[in-house]
């Protein structure tokens, strides 16, 4: 790209290219207003990049891989115009009336900026986590419980969005284990009564994993006792590792108001900041749903919001 066209003022640039950002992208470019996107360099198309077959997204009935689905969300968003660079934003200063978005190389303008950078889940880092990731090993239950339906799951993790999980997956799972390393699980009261009441969930105190196991797909997990450092495998097909997740949002640091964890804050029900012109979507705004509907959902309506900023400017 030129530097004349790098510095030409755009009217939206969206930053990120999972659901929320291609979503963002195909409306903004249907509304004529030619967005930039910013997929990342890595990581273009966003966490369903990592997955195999997604069954909860509307219009697939029998299911579609993460890859294809991003690719089909990516292609309809280009058909209608939106230009993607497969770059990374290393800097943005979000302040003032025009927005100054910087990769590496060039630095860009608008009058509007979605912010769709998504969010991470905090992995084990084992050997075979991210081989195995979609083939036994997961990290979102409400997206892939189903497919483990009467088989042996562990649940990693011992706050309240573990148990949740592991009480979840009590529906679909023959035996639940829920894997903790200490011998108290730090989940609120209600939440450990309710698991020590459910006759298909285990606690295993004490216990880490030592490594996770299996070739094409997870056939088991060792655990290392904390106490005693013994180690034993555990036949489990299913392996849900529920220990947090972060927000990408370190660019937006002192630029965005950010809650105590650093996901956006956004004036619910609509997606905008506490800056004019800057619009935030998907996970990076939202710890509580998760999903690549949702994220889709509130993609659109920060195109929609960013379209009606801009409507009052002209
Ligand atoms: P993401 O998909 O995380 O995309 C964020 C994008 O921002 C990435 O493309 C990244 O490259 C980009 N980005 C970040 N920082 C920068 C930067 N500085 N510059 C440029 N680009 C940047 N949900 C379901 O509904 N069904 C499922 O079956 C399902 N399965 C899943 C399986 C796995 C293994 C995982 C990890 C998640 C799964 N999810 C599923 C959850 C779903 O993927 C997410 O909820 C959804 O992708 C969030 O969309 P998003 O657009 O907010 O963020």
């Amino acid at each position: 790209m030129s530097d004349s066209t790098a510095t030409d003022l755009r009217n939206v640039i969206v930053i990120g290219s999972g659901p929320s950002g291609y979503t963002a992208a195909v409306y903004a470019a249907r509304a004529q207003l030619a967005p930039l996107v910013f997929e990342g360099s890595v990581t273009a198309g966003g966490a369903l990049m990592n997955t195999t077959e997604v069954e909860n997204f509307p219009g697939f009935r029998d299911g579609i891989m993460g890859p294809a689905l991003m690719d089909e969300m990516k292609a309809q968003a280009e058909r209608f115009g939106a230009e993607l660079i497969a770059d990374d934003v290393v800097e943005v200063d979000l302040t003032g009336d025009e927005k100054i978005v910087k990769t590496a190389d060039a630095t860009y303008r608008a009058r509007a900026v979605i912010l769709a950078t998504g969010s991470g889940y905090r992995k084990l880092e084992l050997d075979n986590e991210e081989k195995l990731s979609g083939r036994g090993v997961s990290y979102c239950a409400t997206c892939d419980g189903f497919f483990f339906r009467e088989q042996h799951i562990a649940v990693i993790g011992g706050g309240d969005s573990a148990i949740e999980e592991a009480t979840f997956l009590t529906r679909f799972g023959s035996k639940v284990s829920l894997i903790h390393r200490r011998d108290s699980l730090r989940a609120s009261k209600i939440m450990q009564e309710r698991a020590f009441a459910d006759p298909k969930l285990e606690i295993v105190w004490n216990s880490e994993v030592a490594s996770i196991n299996g070739e094409e797909s997870l056939e088991s997990i060792t655990l290392r006792d904390t106490v005693t450092g013994e180690t034993r495998d555990l036949a489990a097909t299913g392996l849900f590792i529920a220990i947090g997740h972060e927000p990408r949002s370190e660019l937006l640091q002192g630029q965005v108001d950010l809650d105590d964890n650093g996901y956006v804050l956004v004036k619910h029900p609509s997606t905008a900041t506490n800056l004019p012109g800057v619009f935030a979507a998907g996970d990076v705004v939202d710890h509580h749903y998760r999903q690549a509907i949702t994220a889709a959902g509130t993609g659109c309506a920060a195109a929609l919001d960013a379209e009606r900023y801009l409507a009052m400017l002209d």
